[in-house]
């Protein structure tokens, strides 16, 4: 009898260990195969929002409710327009206070930050709502917690957002925000992004060509190693060239909506910041 249930159980030990050794296999094909879509949503808000936390913590946020509610206020008709393509997201829009970054991220999930440097260099409403439509389009796309969890994995993703890992929490964030080559995000995602970007300035009532024209000002900027710019656009700089050709295509393809592009609002919101952000670069 004892013996028999020692057999048993031998047999079942061999069972199972043939069984999570044929699961491994599969699983290497499947994490191959469709990573791209394993992370849960709830598991993607969380991540986003503790690695906001992280971010705020890492990086100085720009102490001017003013600017905060204008920049927040200038993505509230972008994000009403990304609803048709993705619902249940928040997008909370933060500024943080670095005059040499001109950069802005998305954070899985919804969180979204835009640095002073940024919107130092953007001259009117149009390119900021440009910048802000794009990574709202990342998000929409899933981009990055897409590409995280295929290479981090969707198990150690989940124990990060449970704050199982603030090592490797405060890790992935500095990784998020330098726009390190983990955090790159593919040609494709970027022109997807750009295409999501200019259909939700259109719906929102913004001239589309805002992102060409910022797009083409970062160019600008070129051999100026003080900075630190968008999404790491500088580093390729004909890719730049050909990515604004194929969105001042596809603007051309949406017409000229005649939409707002908000010059003088913006200048005097951009002086302000001028003002506050002299005094923190002489820190
Ligand atoms: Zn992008």
């Amino acid at each position: 009898m004892i013996r028999a249930l020692t057999r048993c159980r031998q047999t079942f030990a061999a069972a199972a260990l043939a069984a999570i050794l044929g699961s491994l296999g599969g699983c290497a094909a499947v994490h191959q195969q469709l990573g791209m879509a394993l992370l849960p949503v709830e598991t993607e808000i969380e991540l986003g929002q503790r690695l906001a936390t992280e971010v705020v913590e890492q990086n100085r946020l720009l102490d001017d409710d003013e600017i905060q509610r204008y920049v927040a206020g200038l993505a509230a008709p972008l994000i009403e327009a990304s609803q048709r393509d993705r619902t249940g997201i928040e997008y909370p829009v933060t500024v943080l206070d670095d005059a040499r970054q001109v950069n802005a991220f998305a954070l899985p999930g919804g969180p979204i930050f835009v640095y002073t440097g940024l919107l130092l260099l953007a001259e009117n409403e149009a390119e900021v709502a440009g910048v802000l439509a794009h990574e709202i389009g990342h998000i929409v796309a899933r981009h990055s917690a897409n590409r995280l969890a295929t290479q981090m994995g969707v198990s150690v993703l989940a124990s990060i957002a449970l704050g199982e890992q603030p090592g490797e929490l405060a890790q992935l964030a500095a990784n998020l925000v330098g726009g390190s080559t983990m955090a790159a995000f593919s040609r494709e995602d970027e022109r997807e992004a750009d295409k999501y970007g200019v259909a939700y300035t259109v719906e929102a009532g913004y001239d589309p060509r805002g992102l060409a024209t910022f797009f083409g000002k970062l160019m600008e900027l070129e051999g100026d190693r003080q900075v630190t710019v968008f999404e790491g656009l500088m580093a390729s700089h004909p890719a730049t060239a050909e990515r604004i050709q194929v969105l001042e295509k596809r603007i051309a393809r949406v017409g000229d909506p005649g939409g707002r592009v908000e010059a003088e609002r913006y200048q005097q919101m951009r002086s302000k910041l001028w003002r506050l952000s002299r005094a923190s670069l002489q820190e």
